[in-house]
């Protein structure tokens, strides 16, 4: 299959892709226009959720391209931040349910599981036949989650009891697992659990009226007496800090994922405005309409030049949580002004689901607030740089 480049890859970063690694985005690519691309609006309108699209994407590759015992082919972070930017460049809400199955819950498991647990769960996930959630926020505990977790994890012989709340997991409807991060009521520290979603005592609820990332389907949950073997407890979750191993890595794909939010916006108010006539000529044609596609491209290539390079510091082993954090801040933020600029390109249309900019201008608000708000992400680069903590 031949790889086109994106002509909104301002400054061709695709170049650092391998060929293998293009055929595989390439293929990606095809699937989403053909198969995603064309559902994904009514999905929105109605915020369900496309289930056959887990197994076409675990066709693609995409659960299994980070992780050892996965690995289709030898590949690079960048590439793999391409893949994020190709499936939010097509719909915010399908790179979620991409980042939560790979990212955070293949990615806990991977990062903090024993080999065992890693042998044992990871080729399912890969090939999309158990669907994982990551269950760390709660209804009293968003952004302090470090310190503020309530849900507690009670050692009984050879069995965990689980009991707390969790809330705004994706994928946690419908998901086989749910990795839930609870605190040790020996030792209070936070330790993670790989709960099947059929233990009697887990119940999940999907949170309604949401007005961003509609088809990802997000859950309250109540854990009551739920109880675990010791086996399912991750075995190198220790503390808090195993949890931020995790965050680290996704945070830089949500980064990736804005990107591609814009780049949707931008591609979808370029095509728009060189269709649209007004005083006898392609809206296109006007200054002010040109200052506006000129400065999302601006924004999509600065932050598109960010997150290479964080890609690129990880596979060095150089990457740090403030560098992924000044990455997520960062280009989400240039995400929120650019998909208003692209908005605001179309007119009256711009707020019509048909011509797809109004949904990726929505779904930036859920990109902009999860895994870390702005102002917690600055926090975390604040500290780095000044060598002071100013959280509370
Ligand atoms: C669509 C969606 C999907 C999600 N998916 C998941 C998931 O799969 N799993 C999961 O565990 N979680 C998930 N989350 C939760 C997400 O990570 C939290 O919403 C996020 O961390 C913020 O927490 P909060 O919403 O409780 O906001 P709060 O923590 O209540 O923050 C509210 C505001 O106060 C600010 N604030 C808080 N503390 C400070 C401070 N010290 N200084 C300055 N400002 C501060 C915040 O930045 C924010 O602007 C999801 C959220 C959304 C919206």
């Amino acid at each position: 299959m031949t790889f086109e480049p994106l002509a909104s890859d301002f400054y061709g970063y695709e170049n650092l892709l391998t060929d293998t690694e293009r055929e595989a985005l390439a293929r990606l690519r095809d699937y989403l226009a053909t198969d995603v691309k064309p559902i994904v609006n009514e999905h929105w309108e109605k915020a369900t959720f496309p289930h056959e699209i887990v197994k076409g994407l675990a066709d693609c590759g995409v659960y299994s391209f980070a992780w050892e015992e996965t690995k289709p082919f030898e590949n690079s972070a960048v590439f793999r931040g391409f893949v994020a930017l190709e499936l939010a460049r097509v719909d915010a809400s399908v790179a979620t349910l991409v980042g939560v199955q790979n990212g955070l819950a293949m990615g806990a498991i991977s990062v903090t599981g024993s080999p065992e647990q890693r042998a044992e769960w990871l080729p399912r996930m890969a090939r999309g036949e158990v669907v994982g959630a990551f269950g760390l926020t709660e209804p009293q505990s968003g952004s302090d989650s470090a310190q503020g977790l309530r849900t507690t994890a009670t050692r009984d012989g050879d069995e965990w009891v689980l009991n707390g709340s969790k809330r705004w997991i994706g994928n946690a409807t419908f998901s086989d697992i749910t990795v839930i991060w609870a605190k040790d009521a020996a030792d209070g520290q936070v330790k993670g659990f790989i709960v099947p979603t059929d233990t009697p005592g887990y119940t999940a609820t999907k949170i309604e009226g949401k007005q961003s990332l509609r088809i990802v389907q997000n859950a309250d949950i109540t854990l009551e007496d739920v109880r675990v073997p010791e086996s399912l407890r991750l075995q190198n979750a220790n503390s808090f800090r195993d949890t931020a191993k995790v965050l680290r890595l996704t945070r830089a794909e949500v980064a990736w994922a804005s990107v591609g939010n814009s780049v949707g916006a931008y591609e979808a108010a370029l095509h728009y405005t060189k269709e649209r006539v007004q005083f006898g000529k392609p809206i296109a044609s006007h200054q002010l309409i040109q200052d506006l596609l000129v400065k999302s491209i601006g924004n999509i290539t600065a932050s598109l030049g960010m997150v290479v390079r964080v890609s690129q510091m990880l596979d060095e082993g150089t990457q740090r949580d403030e560098h992924s954090a000044l990455a997520k801040a960062y280009t989400t933020a240039r995400m929120r002004e650019t998909v208003a600029w692209c908005r605001e390109a179309l007119g009256g249309n711009g707020i019509v689901l048909e011509y797809d900019v109004a949904r990726h201008f929505a779904d930036a608000e859920a990109l902009y607030s999860y895994e870390g708000t702005r102002e917690m992400n600055t926090l975390i680069v604040g500290r780095s740089i000044t060598g002071l903590a100013a959280f509370v």
